[in-house]
């Protein structure tokens, strides 16, 4: 028997409805603050991602999906949507006339991790990026559409957690300290440190080797190191976010796991996650645009991955449409019950409504194998035809909820179940 993948999961139809509610739910609000939906590609080319998320970083090292294909590009499971916006944003010219274009995606990502509980190799995120504006204000605004998301499916215990990594005035010569910093404790931190200290030294902070935390307490910190622009940015921020009494902590060892953030990053968690506990995060990235070839093009965005919130969302019910099963009992009659639930879906269809299946099952010969796909179903009303139905042109409905048998003539069929569906 073939297995799925390692962390890769099935979503079998009991769940769909959860998710569909949570998608439904993420394009809602997203929408209210003016966002609008953008699709691209799974598939890039792997260049795309080793520039904009950085050589150096764990995802593009050690985590990518790439292969070549038959013409010998390389080319990568996308592992994150903004560098993809970023190419559709450049390549479609999206920002010419337009000051800032605000879109999202939803769908799956692909990194190579070690599965664990909230973390897939395939998993799911909602993606969030306002492009064109430096304003500290579109920051404030991205990060209330995060929390919004929290508010609007219930997740408990939301934490913002938010630091500024600074920007290319200023990160290089903090950089350069904690490099140093990082060598005179070598004999401290773990073999992977030691290597990340030569190539993306930030990310140390995010090493979760007691020793190597433990070597860090002294660490100097971005924040301390911001230039007045960065720092006046970060200050508008805060201010922003305290004005829409949105609360926050400050979290000076908050580096974000790729490399092109700059100034504003931020990370939202919640509880009943274990230790996989972030369910969105994100940051500026002004110089992204740049690095792919384009204008410089101020830009700041999220991502959330939508098992974690699934995992913990406390408001999401779904409700499964009202179904209602014709059953024709003989193989003669299966035509007449084709006929009727044909005409009745018509009717569903033209009247929109879109809490109603219609359904017909033909194996209805056997009444044991029915009522087991009734039951499965979760069916509201049967419709029962038999030979003695056909010739008098009268279906028998049983309403399963209460039990109560109906007879009606065919051609009041669906007129009939209007008026009690509705009532
Ligand atoms: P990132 O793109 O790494 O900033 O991640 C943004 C969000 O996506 C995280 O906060 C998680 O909720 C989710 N996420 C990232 N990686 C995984 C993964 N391997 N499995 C499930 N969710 C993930």
């Amino acid at each position: 028997m073939f297995k799925t993948l390692k962390g890769m999961q099935d979503f079998l139809p009991e769940e769909m409805g959860f998710w569909k509610e949570m998608e439904t739910k993420i394009h809602r609000i997203v929408s209210i603050y003016g966002y609008q939906e953008i699709r691209t590609p799974l598939l890039e080319e792997t260049e795309l991602f080793a520039r904009s998320i950085g050589a150096s970083t764990d995802v593009v090292e050690m985590e990518m999906f790439s292969f070549e294909d038959q013409g010998g590009t390389s080319m990568t499971l996308r592992p994150e949507a903004t560098a993809s916006v970023i190419r559709a944003y450049l390549e479609h010219h999206m920002g010419h006339g337009n000051p800032l274009v605000k879109v999202y995606c939803m769908g799956p990502m692909f990194r190579h991790e070690r599965p664990q509980k909230g973390r897939f190799r395939q998993f799911h995120q909602i993606n969030l990026e306002a492009i064109g504006l430096s304003d500290p204000w579109v920051d404030v605004e991205v990060i209330e559409v995060l929390m919004k998301i929290c508010e609007g499916l219930g997740i408990p215990e939301p934490k913002l957690f938010l630091n500024s990594v600074g920007d290319r005035k200023c990160r290089p010569s903090y950089r350069e300290k904690l490099v140093t910093y990082l060598r005179s404790k070598k004999d401290n931190l773990c073999q992977n440190c030691i290597r990340r200290t030569e190539t993306n030294p930030l990310r140390v902070f995010d090493c979760k080797v007691e020793s190597c935390q433990a070597a860090l307490t002294k660490a100097p910190l971005i924040i301390d190191d911001l230039c007045s622009e960065c720092l006046k940015h970060f200050e508008q921020v805060k201010a922003g976010l305290t004005e829409l009494g949105i609360h926050f902590d400050i979290h000076p060892r908050l580096v974000r796991g790729l490399n092109y953030y700059t100034r504003t990053a931020f990370e939202v968690t919640g509880s009943g996650l274990g230790s996989q506990n972030a369910v969105g995060g994100g940051g500026r990235y002004d110089g992204l645009a740049q690095e792919l070839g384009g204008e410089e093009t101020p830009a700041i965005g999220f991502a959330m991955g939508l098992e974690r919130l699934r995992l913990i969302a406390k408001n999401l019910n779904p409700s499964l449409p009202l179904n209602i099963l014709f059953l024709p009992l003989e193989s003669n009659t299966v035509l007449i019950a084709q006929k009727l639930s044909q005409e009745l879906r018509k009717q569903v269809f033209a009247q929109d409504l879109q809490k109603i299946s219609v359904d017909l099952y033909t194996g209805s010969q056997s009444v044991k194998s029915a009522l087991r796909y009734a039951n499965k179903k979760d069916s509201h009303y049967t419709v029962l035809l038999g030979s003695e139905e056909e010739k008098r042109k009268i279906a028998s409905i049983k309403d399963l909820r209460d039990g109560k048998q109906h007879e009606v003539p065919f051609s009041e069929l669906t007129s009939w179940f209007f008026k009690h569906v509705k009532s």
